[in-house]
């Protein structure tokens, strides 16, 4: 049972002293009780219209599909990892490690990721004061490496869409 349609003509539920008409009438009736699930979704749904949030917009589906009872029955299937890289890897890089982690990046307050030779050039060529450290089980030369590579790559190489080397 809702009165969410009542119009002025309809008693109110509830003894008013004077008939509350628009806004005043709305406010009341919404201390009056509990909004239902659909209320819900459906403020949600209103207010969330215009977002480019996903998540957000999922979210405002997910509250109108449950108010009608109508909630998927399976799990959506699990988003697909991304392939684990190096902790240097920038996360709006796409590309993949190139070999194994073999140096640690730092930059100039020292604070540091280990990183594939690959992703430790990219990162190194996009700190300001950055320094470059083999790891005790780096493969001979790695340090060296990339600190030649960065000193060819533009910072942030992978938004250059040449690939970031300079010319
Ligand atoms: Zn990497």
């Amino acid at each position: 049972m809702t009165d969410l349609f009542a119009g002025p003509d309809t008693p109110a539920s509830h003894p008013i002293d004077e008939p509350l008409y628009g806004a005043a009438a709305l406010a009341v009736r919404d201390q009056l009780r509990e909004p239902t699930d659909l209320e819900v979704a459906i403020r949600v749904a209103q207010q969330l219209l215009d977002s480019d949030s996903v998540p957000a917009l999922q979210e405002a589906l997910r509250l109108l599909l449950r108010a009608h009872g109508a909630e998927p029955t399976t799990r959506p299937a699990a988003v697909e990892p991304p392939a684990l890289r190096c902790p240097a890897a920038h996360p709006e890089d796409p590309s993949p490690c190139g070999g194994p982690v073999a140096v640690t990046v730092l930059d100039a307050h020292n604070g540091g990721a280990n990183g594939c030779e690959h992703h430790a050039a990219r990162l190194l060529a996009s700190l300001e004061g950055g320094r470059v450290a083999p790891l005790p089980h780096a493969p001979e030369g790695s340090a060296i490496r990339v600190f030649k590579t960065s000193g060819t790559l533009r910072p942030f190489a992978w938004l250059a869409p040449e690939g970031g080397e300079r010319r």
